[in-house]
């Protein structure tokens, strides 16, 4: 769940006696300050799995400074842009879980790093989305599959986002959320070029040229 001031503590009081044994995390997207530690230590008697990224998009020493007063894990997302981000993370012992999104590191070889950093510190990692469509899915669910993403991710089926995706098959869920791989080459699914077509509103042409 997101959490921010004003929408915290009792929040996740209520949804925790609600679901007593559901393991539960909550995302503050830079919501918080240092000055807030008393109350973010309130949120460690709910026994969340994670509390992602309370403090400054770009911090790394005040969520070393936090993190050593709370019970509950930080884990850290905006701040790791790199994996020498998360070498200097772990050095400070900011955190004790990392997201991994594609999208914010820059593709597979930083995302790569990054893990291999995160496992050699015995650090987990999990896959975060950014809204993708098939295309970018396709990538996270191959990302998800190196073995240091042992927490779950949010990658979730296409129709949770569309009615109708750009790539085919379509991403399901099982009812125990998981998602089926394909033996597939290249990103394991076909692009839907009929309903990109269909769905473009713009065009432009990238590469090397004559
Ligand atoms: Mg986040």
């Amino acid at each position: 769940m997101k959490i921010k001031p004003g929408w915290d503590v009792d929040v996740v009081r209520r949804i925790r006696q609600r679901f007593p044994d559901t393991p539960l995390m909550a995302d503050a997207n830079s919501a918080y300050t240092l000055a807030d530690a008393p109350l973010l230590k309130q949120l460690d008697e709910f026994k969340l799995t994670m509390i992602e990224q309370p403090l400054a998009h770009d911090d790394i020493i005040d969520h070393a400074q936090l993190q050593a007063q709370l019970e509950t894990p930080i884990c850290l997302d905006e701040c790791i842009r790199t994996a020498h981000h998360a070498e200097q993370a772990i050095r400070l012992k900011a955190g004790r879980i990392v997201n991994i999104k594609l999208g914010r590191v820059g593709g597979f070889g930083e995302a790569k790093r990054l893990h291999d950093v995160c496992q050699a510190a015995g650090i987990p990692v999990w896959c975060g989305g950014m809204l993708e469509a098939g295309i970018g899915r396709a990538h996270n669910i191959a990302l998800a599959t190196l073995p240091n993403f042992t927490l779950p991710g949010d990658v979730s089926a296409s129709k949770r986002y569309w009615k109708r995706d750009i790539i085919v098959p379509e991403v399901e869920t099982t009812p125990r959320g998981t998602i089926a791989l394909t033996d597939a080459p290249g990103f394991g699914y076909e692009i839907d070029h009929d309903f990109l077509r269909h769905a473009t509103v713009r065009e432009e042409a990238a590469g090397a040229g004559q």
